[in-house]
């Protein structure tokens, strides 16, 4: 077992891996260039998502994808010139989300998600955060009865096949639920295993507390410095080099390039995404999160207020945001809600780690001693960061891992 580790990035992610390997007894650097969860772990939809067997494949269907290309949806957008730097990865990404071996990819990644509000609850618990943790679980709201009927089936199957609970609501019991509502729906399918986290900031601000109280560092420094230091790793940070015997690169949509410069070249890609905060008029109140699946996007009540989450963007790294996606949801939501001021001047951007086989990144880096991944968490790192944490820091130390992280292994690409 390593003495020392080094955890790049501080997302929910890092936050998580640091603190696991911190209380194995491992001194451990976290070092980010900015605060705590102020990636994508800052602005995401805070749902702890137990019902996320089912990670987000490709359309493969023509119609779906004609809808996507002419690049007039809210839940997909693209940027055309950025368009050649993922055909690559896209097009691995529709290999994989054949129906066979998506299957495949179901079956490892529903075994991530199994543990993943049981690992939340431990942190949150010592952490002094419950407060944040709301167990609400989420909605997907259907306009037809043959809409409502399939969801209700699928939901069936996940019931049967991984053990994940709902309610099904019909439309009268959808707007006695949620009675600001200013549609009427043929019903919802209601996930009632996950949490909902009023802000995600504050709970990956509350694990990198519990990190730093339990004896952790926090430094401030870019990975881009990390460099070989004889059989260890070096980083500068503001308060001078750090070295330490074994490094993790937890460095969300930026991971890959970092690593790349040590000969590991994961053809990971980003999915955008924006957010803004409403406040809502009189007395109006939403109870539970919902996404309207005509619509595409997510509507969740946090501290800061109603926040729309936007589906996916490809862009390219560098490009300015370009919140195209939420101008066209917000009269839309104004549709479903009765929304009332922005509350910030301006939209939040953040991106969303994808690898091409919907599995996270999380293992030994081959060919360089001592270095370790754990990235690639796409829609659900908020929701994997401490199942992640746990499965390796038992790989680092040396424990038996709690689950097979085969599936998972840097070396697959
Ligand atoms: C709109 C949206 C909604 C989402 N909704 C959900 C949801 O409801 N539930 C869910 O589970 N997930 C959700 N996600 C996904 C989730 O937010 C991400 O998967 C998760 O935040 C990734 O965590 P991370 O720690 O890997 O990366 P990040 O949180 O992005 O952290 C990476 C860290 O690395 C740091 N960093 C980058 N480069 C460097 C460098 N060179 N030097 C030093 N530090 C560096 C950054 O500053 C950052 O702090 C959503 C994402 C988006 C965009």
């Amino acid at each position: 077992m390593p003495r020392s580790v080094m955890v790049l990035g501080a997302g929910m992610v890092g936050v998580s891996v640091a603190l696991h390997l911190r209380r194995r007894g491992c001194d451990v650097v976290l070092v980010d260039r900015q605060g705590p969860g102020e990636g994508a772990s800052f602005g995401n939809g805070g749902l702890i998502q137990r019902e996320a067997v089912y990670p987000h494949p490709f359309p493969r269907a023509l119609g779906e994808l004609m809808r996507i290309a002419r690049n007039q949806a809210i839940d997909v957008h693209y940027h055309p010139l950025a368009l050649p730097g993922f055909v690559s990865p896209l097009l691995r990404y529709w290999w994989n989300s054949e129906p066979e071996r998506y299957l495949r990819a179901v079956l490892a990644y529903s075994r991530l998600i199994a543990t993943c509000v049981d690992e939340h609850l431990a942190l949150a618990r010592d952490a002094d955060a419950m407060a944040l943790l709301r167990p609400i679980g989420w909605m997907r709201l259907y306009g037809t009865a043959k809409a409502l009927e399939a969801a209700a089936a699928q939901a069936e199957a996940a019931q049967r096949d991984y053990g994940i609970n709902h309610r099904l609501l019909d439309g009268r019991a959808l707007a006695a639920a949620e009675p600001h509502l200013l549609v009427t729906r043929a019903g919802a399918i209601h996930w009632t295993d996950p949490l909902s986290v009023s802000d995600p900031h504050a709970l990956t601000l509350a694990y990198a507390g519990m990190f730093t109280g339990e004896g952790g560092t926090l430094a401030t420094g870019d990975a881009a410095t990390l460099a070989r230091a004889g059989s260890g790793w070096r980083v500068q940070t503001a308060d001078g080099p750090v070295e330490a015997e074994s490094a993790v690169i937890a460095l969300g949509a930026a991971s890959a390039r970092i690593t790349r410069s040590f000969g590991y070249a994961p053809p990971t890609f980003g999915k955008r995404g924006y957010h803004m905060h409403y406040t809502l008029q009189g007395n109006a109140v939403l109870h539970t999160p919902f996404i309207d699946v005509d619509s595409g996007f997510l509507l969740a009540p946090m501290r800061a207020g109603i926040r729309l989450t936007t589906g996916a963007e490809f862009a390219r790294e560098d490009a300015d945001p370009s919140p195209i996606q939420l101008e066209r949801a917000e009269p839309v939501a104004r549709g479903l809600l009765p929304l009332a001021e922005r509350v910030e001047d301006k939209p939040w951007m953040g991106t969303r780690p994808c690898t091409p086989d919907m599995l996270p990144i999380i293992g030994p880096i081959p060919g360089q001693q001592g270095l370790w991944a754990a990235f690639g968490h796409a829609h659900q790192g908020l929701t994997l960061g401490p199942t992640t944490g746990r499965l390796l820091a038992d790989m680092i130390t040396g424990a038996a891992p709690f689950l097979d992280p085969t599936p998972y292994a840097p070396v697959r690409f």
